[in-house]
């Protein structure tokens, strides 16, 4: 089964699962159409990370200024430029943020990749699962390579979507974790992630311990495709 599948069977097992990270025979999740994105604008109290105008409050992960493109109200991936993050540290908070993959997926293996990483660490997954399939903790809307979306709720290429995040950050004494962090993600409107709990920091083929942080940036992603943005907000809880 697992030849005709991407995925590994090298990882590490995930904790208390009998499945490794990314996979192969973990099943994917199930496909449902949504309605469309929820294009929620932001309430009285938000702060507004990106209005569509400017990059303000944004810096480059490597230093300096970002290289995305600002362009007809989107914030867009520049490929090679380098992931992207907040110079707002926040805390608990629920999110809010609208993205879109290319409309022309193209031959990459795994076309529209970005991601939204909760605390400049977690990745909520960003991927054209209408044009591929991968890992099922790959999926668009995995906390990536450790929790699958409970639904594939990806609309078609170009299409806008969207994220409505609910998150909590990891709670530490010292050096000791007392509570994991935990998001609820809704991904166009279908609940995708519930009370989800990340066993720590994510990266490709396995997982990082949790090291004591508080509120942190939020980053974006460039994994080499222009995938769009706009729309992205907060509010503290
Ligand atoms: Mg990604």
């Amino acid at each position: 089964m697992s030849e005709d599948r991407p995925g590994f069977t090298d990882t590490p097992f995930l904790p208390d699962s009998d499945y490794r990270v990314h996979d192969p025979d973990r099943p994917h999740p199930p496909t449902v159409m949504p309605a469309g994105p929820v294009t929620q604008p932001p309430p009285g109290d938000a702060t507004v990370l990106f209005d569509g105008t400017k990059l303000t409050g944004w810096e480059a992960v490597d230093g300096g200024d970002p290289g995305w493109t600002v362009a007809d109200g989107e914030l867009i991936v520049e490929p090679g430029t380098g992931d992207i993050r907040t110079s707002d540290r926040l805390g608990d908070c629920r999110l809010h943020i609208e993205w879109a993959t290319p409309a022309e997926p193209g031959d990459a293996e795994y076309p529209g990749n970005s991601g939204v990483f909760l605390a400049d660490r977690y990745e909520l997954q960003i991927l054209d699962c209408s044009a591929t399939t991968i890992y099922a903790d790959g999926w668009v809307g995995a906390i990536y390579g450790q929790h699958p979306p409970a639904v594939d709720a990806c609309l078609p290429s170009g299409a806008w979507q969207s994220f409505d995040i609910i998150w909590r950050r990891p709670r530490f004494d010292g050096d000791t974790l007392v509570t994991p962090a935990r998001l609820t993600v809704l991904h166009n409107g279908l609940v995708i992630q519930e009370a989800t709990e990340p066993f720590g920091p994510t990266t490709y083929r396995g997982y990082h311990d949790y090291e004591p942080h508080g509120p942190a940036p939020l980053r974006l992603q460039d994994h080499e495709f222009p995938v769009r943005f706009r729309n992205i907000w907060y509010r503290p809880r």
